[in-house]
């Protein structure tokens, strides 16, 4: 299946083309609201949210808020019938605030505390994923405190390698998530013991940035043959969260086929008569959203050229956290420029980890220059900080000619209103 990229250039009468987001001008963006700036576009994220929906038509699609968790994002999947995955109390408001159903919620992670929890079960959300004993216990206590009974799915480790960057790999033995598949029997019957408990489901997720299917068939048909065994065994199982984790295309190669995905999902899911659950994260949110950044300077060394953008690894953390690789493109592109020449593209942080992209050929930059950075709408706002006190980038949300800005940049009387000098100092 082809999904148009909502990303394009557009050739203007001089032959000089111009990137834009839909059918507005990234340089006009740029120019009027200030870089470092995240683009969405919101027919990218209706496109890729809906070819997933039409190989899963009967699937609650989850999408998982830690990926975007922009407010217009979330509203944008919302209207389009889209659940959510939540693995905190913050992200829990943001779904209900941007309107997400409750009932079309569902609560993971290893670390809730008891104020999470009661909030989830408050808001009367479809289930929380629970993934050790003291967890189970104490959802028990908040539930029956909240007079309420808690629909539990357990997320189960498959111990299954997901072939992934090591830091979000997360099905595999020795990883924090999940209970270990030959305990998860006892924690069902536990769960029929405990009154503030009802089960309903059962839940996994191997990881992100899957590349190839068979891990995911590899854990899902564990997961629906521990489903049968508890459903025979007299357990509430009625839906199958098989999680997130689908990988998106960074660098031009082939990528992961839906169709296909949706196959190994539907056999698990047929052979245990369990509803469907998935959480994509990424899938849907990376291609659909950019990060524009200015040339600052060009600095030539005996080695190297560097580009210094105006955006650093506290916008976008991906390539120093995880050696990510993201396309950069001029934003604009004239087809007689001089020959390409290589370059880093380094952002102002005092740290070498502090780098968008390295040996890149491109038209020779200048000061001013405009760069696009790909892939840019996962896994980008979501995980920016405010470190070298910079103010993460603004985000803008396009859709057809119009756009609006949906996260205004923060000044710096903005960052520091949060801090006090200690009463002493005053
Ligand atoms: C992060 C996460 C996801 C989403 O992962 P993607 O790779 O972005 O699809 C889904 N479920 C859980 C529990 C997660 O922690």
């Amino acid at each position: 299946m082809h999904i148009k990229d909502s990303f394009t250039y557009i050739e203007k009468p001089d032959g000089e083309k111009s990137m834009h987001a839909e059918e507005v001008p990234l340089a006009l963006l740029a120019n009027k609201i200030g870089t470092p700036l995240y683009v969405y576009s919101s027919l990218g994220l209706t496109e890729r949210f809906n070819a997933l929906k039409k190989v899963l038509p009967a699937a609650l699609i989850c999408f998982s808020i830690k990926s975007n968790s922009n407010i217009s994002v979330i509203r944008t999947l919302s209207s389009l019938g889209s659940g959510a995955d939540v693995v905190s109390g913050g992200e829990l408001h943001r779904a209900l605030h941007a309107g997400i159903e409750a009932k079309k919620i569902v609560f993971s992670g290893v670390g809730k505390t008891d104020e999470e929890m009661a909030a989830a079960l408050n808001a009367n959300i479809k289930q929380i994923n629970v993934e050790s004993v003291p967890e189970l216990e104490l959802l028990n206590k908040v539930a029956l405190a909240c007079n309420s009974v808690a629909p539990v799915a357990i997320r189960v480790n498959p111990d299954v390698d997901a072939n992934t960057h090591n830091k979000i790999s997360t099905g595999r033995k020795e990883d924090k998530f999940g209970v270990p598949y030959k305990e998860a029997i006892y924690l069902y019957s536990k769960i029929k013991k405990l009154e503030g408990l009802e089960s309903v489901g059962i839940a996994t997720h191997i990881g992100s940035q899957l590349m190839t299917l068979e891990p995911f068939s590899e854990a899902f048909r564990k997961l629906s043959s521990l489903a049968n065994n508890l459903k025979n065994s007299g357990h509430n199982i009625q839906s199958i969260d098989f999680g997130g984790g689908l990988g998106v295309n960074y660098t031009g190669n082939a990528a992961l086929n839906v169709s296909d995905y949706a196959k190994i999902v539907k056999t698990a899911a047929d052979d245990s008569g369990c509803q469907i659950i998935i959480e994509p994260g990424r899938f849907i949110s990376a291609p659909a959203g950019v990060l524009i950044t200015r040339v600052l300077y060009i600095k030539r060394t005996e080695a190297k050229i560097f580009a210094i953008v105006d955006s650093a690894m506290n916008d976008f953390i991906r390539p120093s956290l995880y050696d990510a690789w993201h396309q950069v493109d001029p934003i604009y592109y004239h087809q007689k420029s001089s020959p390409l020449q290589t370059v880093d593209i380094v952002g102002p942080i005092c740290e070498s980890g502090d780098f968008i992209a390295k040996e890149r050929d491109l038209p020779p930059l200048t000061t001013g220059d405009l760069l696009c950075i790909r892939d840019a709408g996962a896994y980008g706002a979501s995980m920016s900080s405010t470190y070298n006190s910079r103010a993460p980038a603004g985000e803008v949300m396009v859709s057809g000619k119009e756009w609006d800005i949906i996260k205004i940049r923060q000044t710096i009387e903005e960052l520091i209103s949060q801090e006090n000098f200690a009463r002493w100092q005053k």
